[in-house]
């Protein structure tokens, strides 16, 4: 057996030829910076998530520091975000000047609940940053009923599908990802900023250009933080993809529930009403590295991601509380394992991980 644990060059395999035309044709044109291609994605990525405006910029960290910016966030203020998540959902907000007040997770979808953010707000509150982890579609709605505008961090969740829309559409503005192993990932860093607010999109075009909109006068400090051209040439061929990757990821998961993996380790649970995109399919059980390890033997990769939540990190001593209790942080984090899911991910792959895990479990 060899099940890797993500496979992103299957699938564009097949789109090779027309990537590297669209490529050639970007060198010749030689507009390297906000160009032709990085305003056609702009405008069909907004179209693909259902919001008004899609802005390119660097890379997904970058994309919830200038949304954060866009909002008005500084010096003085507080954002809440999950500790179990990617470190650059918290990474984003120190340079905004504001502080990161640390959320609680439930351990069986991995998202905070209105109830895990309205715990740790208190007037200074700014801003929630709502992650849509793994791919499952976090309870945007009921954050903002609370009174406070979200930032959805859509990183992980291109081609997620939820009850109100789609992540990216679902809060005040939102941060994508298009690092190479994202579900919809470029040939490098890229990232972009969607939301359906005109004001808050002038922000970030003005943001990401150094703080100028006529590229005369500078009237915030901004950052020099777009996505270019090349990138956007090749993530316009893999956007009309991604749909059918998408439904790949989420029909892997069904499977994996009809195969019995339910009876061996706690299944990941779709948000009410939701068709995640799985970016990973993040199971639980009493000892993940002993089953990582037997899966390694059997030539399974898995992996425990976020071990260590975001708040223990040395880097965010400095914002936290000594008496921060995340009871669902930390089973989560001691919980979780990975295991192998694509775009690719074939019947037999799905099948011999489901049969590893039984035999290592036995
Ligand atoms: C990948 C990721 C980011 C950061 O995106 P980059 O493009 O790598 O900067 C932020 N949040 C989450 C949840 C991620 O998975």
């Amino acid at each position: 057996m060899n099940v890797p644990l993500f496979d992103s060059t299957t699938v564009i395999e097949p789109l090779r030829g027309s990537i590297n035309a669209a490529l050639l044709e970007v060198t010749e044109a030689g507009q390297f910076i906000l160009g032709p291609n990085v305003e056609a994605f702009e405008h069909e990525f907004a179209q693909a998530v259902g919001a008004k405006h899609a802005v390119g910029v660097a890379n997904g960290t970058e994309a919830l520091t200038i949304a954060l910016r866009a909002l008005g966030v500084g010096p003085g203020d507080e954002v809440i975000v999950p500790s179990f998540s990617y470190y650059a959902s918290a990474e984003a907000i120190p340079p905004t000047g504001a502080t990161p007040v640390f959320c609680d997770v439930d351990p069986v979808t991995y998202l905070s609940t209105a109830d895990q953010v309205k715990a740790v707000m208190t007037e200074r509150t700014k801003a929630v940053i709502a992650v849509h982890l793994f791919g499952n579609v976090a309870p945007v709605a009921e954050i903002e009923a609370l009174g406070v505008p979200v930032v959805e961090d859509a990183a992980q969740a291109a081609g997620s599908v939820g009850e109100d829309g789609r992540p990216g559409a679902l809060g005040t503005i939102a941060a994508h990802s298009f690092y190479p192993s994202k579900n919809l990932g470029a040939f490098g860093d890229g990232g972009a900023i969607t939301t359906s607010d005109d004001e808050l999109a002038e922000q970030v075009k003005m943001l990401r250009f150094h703080g100028s909109r006529d590229r005369v006068t500078y009237e915030a400090v901004g950052y020099n933080s777009r996505l270019d051209e090349m990138q956007a040439a090749v993530l316009r061929i893999l956007l009309r993809e991604l749909p059918t990757w998408a439904a790949h990821r989420s029909s892997a998961a069904q499977r994996y529930s009809e195969l019995g993996l339910g009876e061996l380790v706690t299944l990941p649970e779709a948000s009410s009403g939701s068709v995640p995109a799985w970016h990973l399919y993040v199971v639980a059980t009493d000892q993940p590295d002993q089953l990582a390890a037997s899966l390694a033997e059997a030539g399974i990769e898995s992996r425990g991601y976020y071990r260590r939540p975001i708040h223990l990190q040395p880097s965010m001593s400095e914002w936290r509380p000594s008496d921060l209790s995340l009871p669902g942080t930390e089973i989560a984090a001691g919980r979780h394992l990975a295991l192998p899911i694509s775009a690719s991910i074939t019947e037999q792959q799905l099948s011999d991980v489901v049969e590893a895990v039984g035999a290592a479990l036995r």
